[in-house]
């Protein structure tokens, strides 16, 4: 399809309608429009509307530039170092708003006239020739990327056709410049142009593919998916804090038990996790390693029944099984048990740190959710009342139920908890919530505010 002639599916051929938006979305959509500036819905919103689904989010794409919208919102903030966004603040969401951006190097010169279908000029100050506005690096990954485009330039640089359709609060209509209408009734993730140019830019485009199809049930286009296993391996080239967070929104999305299948049919498991990877094929006692299906099998109905799961009782869920038998292996070289579980824990992040970097913190919660393990047993035990109080004990508790679950052991344990802390007022609120590996910290004092924040202020 031609990028430059979209497809314009008006308001009476689809489903879209003006009440699903947040009326913080509206607003905003309204105010740039009657400003004279190009406002539309786009990426994730529009498609989850089209499907049918609950958006998690509302962004909006314009030509104005960030100043302009700076000048329009009092609630905005500018944020990004790599491509300038606006953030508008509102009581209860945060509203995304990014000026069209090219994902060509296209480079005029600085005071070249602004092309006519609604693209917008340079930010002020940050000359074209100054500085590269797109950099790769020699394998061809997108390091710097922030040039302002047109509306058809900012389809074409938006990862899946599904993500690039646009609701047009001008006249109502979806804009589509990729074929992305196509795709989603066909229930298909197509990557916008050459896939192996467009996984290279971008590594994680690949571990978003993945994200899609198992979120909305989609299949994964035949050329996209070939391609996608023969770089897998790359993914390890983006920064590892970022794939811990895509890996969180991969496993904490409802689908995790099918994300993890299309994971290691990708080859994507490998690359992020190659050391427990690897120890999957292996047996322990004559017996295969399941445990990972089952504790993610475990996550989605906890969600699915609209019980939160953290980070690290995910983690804990995922490489319980692999963490406890490093720990095995360290008692028997003679490591008390504390010591052995805390060298397990020490070891798997530095295995990790170069693929998918688990923050400190997160491995010590985790270390914490093993830990408390042992102390179920004794009931009471020892102050039943501050480890119940015990900010990870939650956590814990879930792990211990995931565990019974599966093994049919500890029923009696479970339940007497559960009546221990259904019998048990509530703690003081000294005891309350003192993180059980941290020293309490020193406390410091709020600065008293000079005035109450604006609410929704436009
Ligand atoms: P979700 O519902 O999970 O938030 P989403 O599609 O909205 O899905 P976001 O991460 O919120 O995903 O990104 C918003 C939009 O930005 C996407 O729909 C897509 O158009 C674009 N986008 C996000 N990440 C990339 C990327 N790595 N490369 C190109 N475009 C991207
Ligand atoms: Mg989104």
């Amino acid at each position: 399809m031609n990028p430059s002639i979209p497809l314009t599916i008006p308001r009476p051929d689809h489903p879209i309608s003006r009440s699903q938006l947040s009326s913080n979305a509206l607003r905003v959509l309204y105010r740039l429009h009657d400003n004279g500036f190009i406002a539309y819905l786009v990426g994730g919103c529009v498609r989850d509307l089209l499907l049918g689904r609950e958006p998690k989010d509302f962004d909006v794409v314009t030509n104005a530039t960030p100043a302009q919208i700076k000048r329009l919102f009092r609630n905005c903030r500018l944020v990004g170092r790599r491509f300038r966004l606006a953030h508008l603040h509102f009581a209860d969401e945060i509203l995304e708003v990014a000026t069209f951006r090219s994902a060509e190097p296209a480079e005029p010169e600085p005071d070249e006239p602004l092309p006519a279908d609604g693209a917008v000029a340079p930010a002020a100050g940050r000359g074209y020739r100054s500085m590269p506005q797109h950099l790769k690096d020699e394998e061809g990954m997108v390091l710097r990327d922030n040039v302002f485009g047109t509306p058809a330039e900012d389809a074409q640089r938006r990862d899946f056709t599904i993500n690039a359709l646009c609701y047009n609060i001008a006249d109502f209509a979806i804009i589509d410049h990729v074929g992305g209408m196509t795709d989603l009734q066909r229930g298909v993730i197509r990557a916008i142009g050459e896939p192996a140019v467009r996984f290279t830019e971008d590594p994680v485009r690949m571990i978003r593919a993945v994200r899609f199809a198992a979120m909305l049930g989609f299949t994964i286009e035949e050329t996209n998916w070939q391609t996608l296993r023969q770089l897998s391996d790359t993914v390890t080239r983006a920064a590892p804090a970022r794939l811990y967070e895509e890996v969180l929104k991969l496993f904490l999305l409802g689908a995790a038990e099918k994300t993890y299948q299309l994971l290691r049919q990708s080859g994507l498991f490998a690359a992020l996790f190659p050391r427990f990877n690897a120890w999957l094929a292996t047996e322990t006692d004559g017996f295969p390693h399941t445990r990972v299906s089952q504790g993610l099998d475990w996550v989605d109905r906890q969600l699915q029944e609209g019980t939160r799961v953290t980070p690290q009782l995910l983690i804990a869920l995922m490489f319980g099984e692999y963490l406890e038998e490093l720990t095995k292996r360290f008692r028997s070289t003679g490591s008390p048990p504390q010591q052995a579980l805390d060298m397990a824990i020490a070891e798997f992040l530095g295995e990790l740190a170069s693929t998918v970097q688990i923050p400190h913190k997160v491995g010590i919660m985790v270390r914490d959710i093993l830990a408390h393990q042992h102390r179920f047993r004794k009931t009471p035990g020892r102050q039943p009342l501050s480890f119940v109080a015990r900010a990870g004990f939650a956590d814990a508790f879930a792990y211990l139920r995931f565990a019974s679950e599966i093994s049919g052991e500890n029923r009696e344990l479970i339940c007497w908890w559960e009546k221990y802390i259904q019998e048990t007022p509530p703690a003081p609120a000294a005891a309350k919530c003192v993180p059980s590996s941290t020293k309490p910290s020193r406390r410091r004092r709020r600065r008293k505010k000079k005035s109450s924040p604006p609410g929704a202020v436009l």
